[in-house]
């Protein structure tokens, strides 16, 4: 089995924005980690659909390009010998909170992976198939050129997706779809290529961490419930009404 990961903003002291984890939570969950049974794997090795049955993995993945994947995870990460997936949002990049070039070179110098998140971060369901095509296509191919290696993964902005964009990036050349559906990867998902992942947000903390790393069928049920009526509650209200409510509630901003 494959546990992914996703992070978003890491900050050094705790904030309300409920996709952030503190630096000291991620260092606490990479201890955990090294200490269970799990090994830490990157989504290229499963490129060959390379999971056993009887295999315990987990894979960090980072969506957005914020500054805090290179300033506290990168460090962290690199401390243990970890490897992890970023997904950039190739319009973000230099911007005010988030890496530059140089950075991301670096990680990727450092065995790390990099995977696109589009150029825009906007919602490709909705977008006309020629603009959902750019985004995918046009990403892939300014991140190969500015950092000099294959991209082979994608990770849906706001982990929306249906059978249309599915295709398309396919047709843009992504072997690997992570979405934000909570779930657990088995062979069947690898050989899909469309992958679960599980939210590290505010929500967790260091006692229900043991159950984030190896969740139960339980856990993955309640995970599962509460991310389908946060998208169906979206659907109706609207993506920017119900982020607009949300970060009113909680004082704060994001990116998803
Ligand atoms: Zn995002």
């Amino acid at each position: 089995m494959l546990n992914i990961l996703l992070f978003h903003n890491i900050t050094s002291i705790p904030s309300h924005d409920f996709y952030s984890v503190t630096g000291d939570f991620f260092k606490a969950l990479l201890n955990q980690i090294k200490d269970s049974s799990f090994s830490v794997k990157n989504l290229r090795d499963f490129y060959g659909n390379s999971l056993s049955s009887h295999d315990k993995s987990i894979t960090f993945t980072f969506d957005d390009g914020g500054l805090s994947d290179y300033e506290i995870a990168f460090p962290l990460l690199k401390e243990l010998d970890f490897r992890g997936s970023f997904f950039i949002t190739a319009s973000f990049v230099g911007k005010s909170g988030f890496m530059q070039w140089d950075m991301i070179r670096e990680l990727k110098d450092n065995n790390m992976e990099i995977g696109s998140h589009t150029i825009s971060h906007r919602i490709l369901s909705r977008l006309p198939a020629e603009e959902a095509q750019e985004e995918l296509y046009a990403s892939r191919c300014l991140l190969e050129d500015k950092l000099g290696t294959k991209i082979d993964a994608l990770s849906f902005p706001q982990g929306d997706f249906n059978k249309r964009i599915i295709d398309l990036a396919k047709k843009a050349g992504y072997r690997i779809m992570c979405t934000s559906t909570p779930g657990i990867n088995g062979i069947k998902q690898l050989q899909k290529g469309i992958l679960y992942r599980n939210s590290m947000n505010r929500a967790v903390d260091i006692p229900t961490m043991p159950s984030r790393i190896d969740p139960s069928w339980f856990n993955i049920i309640l995970a599962r419930l509460s991310y389908e009526i946060r998208k169906g509650t979206k659907r109706i209200i609207g993506n920017e009404r119900y982020e607009s409510v949300r970060n009113r509630l909680l004082g704060v901003n994001n990116v998803q």
